[in-house]
């Protein structure tokens, strides 16, 4: 999608710091981190959200898992994946993502 900021790092056009890429799946460093380690999980595909997700993409998304747990083994004491999807939930990029937290003691519930 051309106006996708997600897309446009798939492509390379917007750099990233890349942690792991595999046929139909990136890992990025979040730009604005609110962990030690706060990676995002994406489809190469354009997905708004999860809420998009259909029975078709059950290989892509146990690659996309296959990547988180990858991310998640090499985080010290646990990890917590989040997606966020629409306005109350917080979400402001409309690619589905996955991020991957860790590194320090998180609450619950969420705020
Ligand atoms: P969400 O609010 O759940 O849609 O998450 C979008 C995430 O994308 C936020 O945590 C942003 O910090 C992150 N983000 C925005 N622009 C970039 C970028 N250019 N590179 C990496 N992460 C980004």
């Amino acid at each position: 999608m051309s106006d996708c900021l997600f897309c446009s790092i798939v492509a390379g056009d917007i750099p990233a710091s890349i942690r792991a890429e595999t046929e139909n799946v990136l890992a990025f460093d979040d730009v604005n981190p609110v962990a030690p380690t706060h990676v995002l999980v994406i489809p190469k595909r354009h997905i708004e959200s999860s809420a998009e997700i259909g029975k078709e993409d059950s290989a892509l998304l146990s690659e996309v898992f296959s990547v988180v747990q990858d991310v998640g083994l090499e985080i010290n004491g646990g990890w917590r994946v989040v997606t966020n999807v629409g306005e109350n939930a917080g979400q402001s990029v409309f690619h589905l993502h996955f991020h991957v937290l860790g590194g320090r003691h998180m609450g619950w519930p969420p705020g």
